[in-house]
């Protein structure tokens, strides 16, 4: 997350804050300043004006917080490990480790930031209400603005808190990789109306739109990838007897390697055991006449064959890698890569619809 800061740190979850969040910062003092009441403070004096056009824009970041805060809670409650909160451009996304599939768990983890933000608006609308002048227009703008992100999440559609909760309703009734692939494509139908709608008004909107049809797109992705992977054990699908190199070995002999067999990655083993990996970025630059054990990287992250094929997506995808060792008992049995389970998701999705097609 090197586009991001990390600023703190609430219930043991860290905060980050991505750059891209500043520019909304100062279009947002920016608006606040310039507009008049109750949306701005450009009736007020010159050094009030600025105070609560910056104050009322930061704040509008904390509601999201609090917003995602209320997620990350009761997901916690379930058991659920929360890595962090990404307030950016958008909003706030809370980064759950696994959402439950339990229905009911998803509903309450779903709702709690739309509520959290109604309960804002309702307390910051009743402060309005007793306060005058500048600090009744800062609570005036929190109100309208709560009320907008917790009617705008419960739109029934993917990425938005209202997609899972559809979601929820419908996994009632049939499997969890159908009701999700519904409440997706509710998502992408949502985002084009309102691509057209903010090509023609609003540009903010269409790009809202864009982020709204890729979110739903990403969610039914990764659905569909659990269901699939998740019947297949690692050692179902691994390479056994791979390849491997030694730390002594040179990084000439690398490269010969990687002519002869066009694996771009391999698994470095010392007296059986597996103390690293060399890939191409690795050697890249560097001469023929060094060792392996030089360039590897030590920290290698394995799997086990026992474990399911969705958990070697997973690392791989987090991690951003492209290959992970299988090991049992700390030996090398064999090697996952990640186009192998891209090739075996293709096999499988082409054998089902054929068997489809042969039951219709
Ligand atoms: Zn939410």
């Amino acid at each position: 997350m090197r586009s991001s800061l990390r600023v703190a740190k609430i219930f043991g979850i860290d905060i980050y804050v991505h750059w891209s969040l500043f520019i909304i910062l100062v279009f947002l003092s920016g608006y606040f300043y310039v507009s008049s009441k109750p949306f701005g403070f450009a009736d007020l004096s010159e050094i009030e004006r600025v105070f609560f056009s910056f104050f009322a824009s930061l704040f509008v970041f904390f509601a999201v917080l609090l917003h995602e805060l209320a997620h990350s809670l009761v997901a916690m409650k379930y058991g659920v490990v929360v890595r962090g909160i990404m307030l950016f451009i958008f909003g706030g996304v809370a980064m759950m480790e696994e959402i439950p599939k339990n229905p009911r768990q998803e509903l309450s983890i779903s709702l709690a930031g739309p509520a959290a933000s109604f309960l804002i608006a309702f307390i910051s609308f009743l402060l309005s209400n007793a306060t005058s002048g500048g600090v009744s227009t800062f609570f005036l703008i929190s109100a309208y603005f709560n009320t907008v992100v917790a009617i705008f999440n419960l739109i029934p559609a993917f990425p938005m808190d209202g997609g899972r909760v559809l979601r929820s309703f419908l996994a009632r009734r049939m499997s969890y990789v159908s009701a999700t692939r519904i409440s997706a494509n509710v998502g992408k139908a949502i985002a084009v109306i309102m691509g057209i709608f903010g090509f023609f008004f609003n540009i903010w909107l269409l790009l809202i739109a864009l982020f709204v049809y890729l979110g739903a797109t990403e969610e039914e992705k990764i659905v569909t990838m659990e269901n699939i992977l998740s019947r297949f054990k690692v050692g179902d699908i691994m390479t056994p007897n791979v390849l491997y190199v030694t730390p002594d070995m040179t990084v000439g002999e690398i490269i010969d390697l990687m002519f002869k067999h066009k694996h771009l990655g391999y698994p470095v083993v010392e007296n059986g055991r597996l103390v690293g990996i060399v890939t191409l970025n690795d050697i890249m630059n560097v001469e023929r006449s060094r060792r392996v054990s030089e360039v590897m990287s030590r920290n290698v992250l394995t799997i086990t064959p026992r474990q399911s094929a969705f958990e070697a997506f997973k690392i791989m995808s987090e991690k951003n890698i492209g290959r992970l060792p299988v090991v049992e008992d700390d030996k090398l049995v064999g090697i996952i890569t990640r186009s192998d389970l891209m090739r075996l998701k293709e096999i499988l999705e082409i054998i089902e619809v054929s068997e489809w097609k042969r039951s219709s």
